[in-house]
């Protein structure tokens, strides 16, 4: 076995190797298209859609290759992965992700996948598991209640149903390593059949605890019991932050360095990102010896990108502006509440903020104060309140988003010494994610340019599982990159 173990493993490291020096032998750009190019199945990053399924469709049947159906669906979230840290890792000079380049050559790469707002982590981690927005599935992080006058912070509350919910109420098995907005909604911890396990630690740590699964090796529950899941899991979801840790830069309680600026912050995404990388391979190399790599289907994305900051706050100077055309504004944290004189309430106060007008205000007064801030250099961008509604974003978001322009930022204070990341942002660092469909099912080594967003990731997967989408989804089945399209 161990001897197997080794040959496919030294299998799969050929076959990485392979593409890599092959993309390296060929391209010219950034690592995104040079990872493709061994595949000559398109001229451009345009009409990339008609073309090439008319070529794979020929290629395919000329070839005599079965087009086999998914039986295993894997759903990797790697939070904070912003599509940047990609690039930035396969630019020249660059580590490179090899496991993902070779993932991409069995798949479709996005390069135009957007979040939604908030851009935080439980809302939008929440939309990728049930293909809802805030405004559906009733998470939208932080909010002024108007009525109460106090700030307050959801949990992890979710009124729609998950992905996993589907797939258990389908009779199919499940688990989810550490992927929380499955916990009790469609994974348990005393379900073997649709268990959820927490290993906390890295990606390392979590992507182990997923192959003893797949292995139907025993895991440790939080009680300490052993628990062995009963077959292969049919939809396995796997979550890990490291990225995401650090990404934010906060020192001692999110890692043990701090990049005190710009190239060493982005220095430190790219190394953690080779090194998730090379742990991906760990989980291929498990799939091979398993038999199943052919039958499964993996998809890699994120819940929102990453900005940084740095210098002074930007906040100091929006209260002033608002106050210079006559209004008495507060910036209020949750549990907070307003001064019975404020007639703005600002809660956010990161990279954005989102307002609330405590009296009514004319369409003239709404837009001067945006026309006003809009001539700042730290303003980054705005969605009015229809602008937010059409975006999917809860009602209670508030009346008007404004965000900082990288490395502007509203923090409370300065930040002098070092950079901060962020995400929670209308950037485009900030909204653009990773998104990566690759193996059975899926038309591969194609680079989808065509728009898409997190909330079509369930129904993707609900697609490749032949099981209903969950019950409020919004989003689309990514049919650009489905084998028969
Ligand atoms: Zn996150």
């Amino acid at each position: 076995m161990r001897q197997k173990v080794l040959e496919l493993t030294i299998a799969l490291f050929i076959v990485v190797i392979g593409v890599v020096l092959t993309s390296i032998g060929t391209g010219t750009g950034i690592g995104v298209q040079e990872a493709v190019s061994v595949y000559s199945f398109h001229e451009s990053q345009h009409d990339v859609m008609d073309d090439d399924s008319a070529v794979i469709g020929e290629r395919a049947e000329s070839e005599g290759l079965a087009v086999e159906e998914s039986k295993y669906v894997i759903y990797i979230n790697w939070d904070g992965f912003a599509y940047d840290f990609y690039e930035w890792a396969n630019s020249p000079g660059g580590p490179g992700t090899p496991v993902l380049n070779y993932l991409a050559s069995r798949g479709a790469l996005y390069t135009n996948a957007h979040t939604g707002l908030p851009g935080t982590t439980v809302p939008m981690q929440t939309s990728i598991v049930t293909g809802a927005w805030p405004a559906v599935h009733g998470n939208t992080r932080l909010y002024y209640d108007s009525c109460l006058n106090i700030v307050r912070q959801m949990d992890r509350e979710n009124s729609s149903e998950t992905i996993a919910e589907v797939v258990a109420e389908s009779g199919l098995s499940s688990a989810s390593v550490q992927q929380f907005t499955l916990y009790r909604r469609g994974t348990w911890p005393d379900d073997p059949s649709h268990l959820y396990v927490q290993p906390s630690g890295s990606w390392h740590n979590r992507v182990a605890e997923a192959i003893k699964i797949l292995k139907q090796e025993a895991v440790t529950l939080g009680d300490g019991r052993l628990v062995v899941v009963p077959e292969i899991p049919q939809f396995l979801a796997i979550y890990a932050d490291d990225l995401d840790t650090i990404g934010h830069n906060q020192g001692i309680s999110y890692g043990f360095s701090l990049a005190f600026d710009h190239e060493a912050w982005r220095d430190r995404l790219i190394r953690k990102l080779a090194y998730m990388d090379s742990d991906l391979g760990l989980l291929v190399a498990a799939l091979s010896d398993l038999g199943i790599m052919e039958r499964t289907a993996i998809i890699l994305t994120s819940d929102h990108g990453m900005s940084h900051f740095e210098g002074e706050t930007s906040l100091p100077d929006v209260l002033d502006t608002l106050g210079a055309l006559g209004y008495t504004p507060e910036i209020l944290s949750a549990g907070d509440k307003a001064s019975p004189h404020t007639d703005i309430v600002l809660v956010g106060g990161d990279l954005s903020l989102q307002f609330y007008f405590r009296r009514n205000i004319t369409l003239p007064e709404y837009n001067e104060i945006i026309d006003t801030l809009k001539e700042k250099p730290y303003f980054g961008g705005y969605l009015s309140f229809h602008e937010l509604a059409k975006h999917g974003a809860h009602p209670d978001l508030g009346s008007l988003l404004i965000w900082a322009k990288p490395p502007h930022h509203f923090e409370p204070g300065n930040l002098l010494l070092r950079v901060g990341g962020h995400h929670n942002s209308g950037d485009e660092s900030s909204r653009r994610v990773f998104m990566l469909l690759s193996g059975a099912g899926i038309k591969p080594g194609i680079v989808v340019d065509r728009p898409a967003s997190i909330i079509d990731v369930a129904p993707t997967m609900s697609h490749l599982l032949g099981v209903r989408e969950p019950a409020d989804s919004m989003g689309r089945v990514l049919e650009e990159a489905i084998t028969g399209n």
